[in-house]
C-alpha cells in the first residue's frame, strides 16, 4: 500500500480504538487465516466468579473457602481474584499463609497452620495422588464452569466451581471471522471439558485445551507450520509468549501492559468484534491502491 493509504487506515483504526504499532502490520492483517484466541480475559470478560462451594467430608462451606483463600493472598490469578472476593463477601478471616508457591498453568501451594496445602486443577490432584470425583466435575465442567480442588496434605477437602461469563460481544464476532474465511481456534489452560462448553458457546469448533502457559507458543508455531498466516488476540495474562510468536499479534486493551507493548494491534474496546474490524480496515486499506 501507498504511505498515504496506510497512514489514512491507521488513523481511521485509531478513530474505532484500534492502535496499529507499525505498517507492516496493518498490510499483514488481511492475509490471517487462522485466528488463535485466548479463552480468559478474551472470549470471557476475565472476571470469574465461585458460583458453587462443594465440601467433601468433614470440611464445611465456611471452612473450605477459608482454606482456599489463604492460599490464593499471594496469587494475581484471575481464579486467585474470584476466590478472595467471595471470601471477603462472607467475612472471613484469613489466618497468616507460609512458603507460598504458584505452579504455573496447575495452581498454588502454601502452608497453613503447619499443614502443606494445594487448590489448583484436578489434574494437579491427580498429579499429588488424590482424586476429584469425576461425576462431579463433568457436571460442573459441562456448564463451561472451571473446577479447582483444595487439598490439606493428601486429603482432598473440596471444589470451588467458578465461571467466567462469555462476553456477550464474542459469539457474533466469531460468526463474522468465520464468514470472512478466518478459522478462529480457541486456546486455553483450562480443562477440555470447560473449554468445550465455552466454545460451544461462542461457535468455535477447534480449540486446544489443558496447554500451559509456556506451551501457548508452541501451538503458534504448529499452526505456522501449516503455512498460513495465524493470528492470535489475547489478554497478556499468561499467553504473552505466544503472543510474541503469532505473524500478527493482537491483545486486548484492558489486559496486563506485557501484551499491549508486544502486540502488533492493541484494541481499546474490550471486543474480538475488533479484530474483524482491524482485518477488514487491513482489506479496505490495501484494496484502496490495487
Ligand atoms: P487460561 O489459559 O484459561 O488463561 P491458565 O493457564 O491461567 O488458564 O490456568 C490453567 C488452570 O490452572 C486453571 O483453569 C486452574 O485450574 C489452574 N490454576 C492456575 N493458577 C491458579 C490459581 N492461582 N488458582 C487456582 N487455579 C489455578
Ligand atoms: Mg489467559
Amino acid at each position: 500500500a501507498t504511505p498515504t493509504a496506510i497512514m489514512v487506515g491507521t488513523g481511521n483504526g485509531a478513530r474505532a480504538g484500534i492502535l496499529v504499532r507499525n505498517a507492516a502490520a496493518l498490510e499483514r492483517a488481511e492475509k490471517i487465516r487462522t485466528l488463535l484466541v485466548d479463552k480468559t480475559g478474551t472470549l470471557t470478560e476475565g472476571k470469574p466468579a465461585v458460583i458453587d462451594i462443594v465440601p467433601v467430608g468433614v470440611a464445611t462451606e465456611s471452612e473450605l473457602l477459608r482454606l482456599a483463600a489463604t492460599l490464593e493472598k499471594g496469587s494475581q490469578h484471575p481464579l486467585a481474584h474470584a476466590i478472595l472476593t467471595k471470601a471477603g463477601e462472607h467475612g472471613l478471616e484469613l489466618p497468616p499463609l507460609g512458603n507460598f508457591q504458584s505452579i504455573s498453568g496447575k495452581g498454588v501451594s502454601g502452608v497453613i497452620a503447619e499443614k502443606i496445602c494445594h487448590l489448583g486443577s484436578p489434574a494437579l490432584m491427580l498429579e499429588l495422588g488424590m482424586t476429584p470425583d469425576d461425576a462431579l466435575l463433568q457436571h460442573m465442567q459441562a456448564q463451561g464452569k472451571t473446577v479447582v480442588c483444595v487439598a490439606q496434605g493428601s486429603n482432598l477437602l473440596g471444589y470451588l466451581a467458578i465461571a467466567d461469563r462469555l462476553r456477550a460481544s464474542s459469539p457474533r464476532a466469531v460468526a463474522r471471522l468465520q464468514a470472512m474465511g478466518i478459522e478462529v481456534v480457541m486456546l486455553t489452560g483450562d480443562n477440555r471439558a470447560t473449554a468445550q462448553a465455552i466454545a460451544d458457546q461462542a461457535g468455535i469448533r477447534n480449540y486446544c485445551a489443558e496447554v500451559l502457559p509456556r506451551d501457548k507458543a508452541e501451538e503458534v508455531e504448529k499452526l505456522k507450520a501449516r503455512g498460513t498466516l495465524v493470528g492470535m488476540v489475547g489478554d497478556g495474562i499468561n499467553d504473552a509468549p505466544a503472543l510474541a510468536a503469532a505473524d500478527i499479534s493482537f491483545a486486548i486493551g484492558a489486559g496486563s501492559d506485557v501484551a499491549i507493548e508486544a502486540a502488533d494491534i492493541t484494541l481499546m474496546r474490550n471486543d474480538l468484534n475488533s479484530v474483524a474490524d482491524a482485518i477488514s480496515l487491513s482489506r479496505a486499506t490495501l484494496g484502496k491502491i490495487r
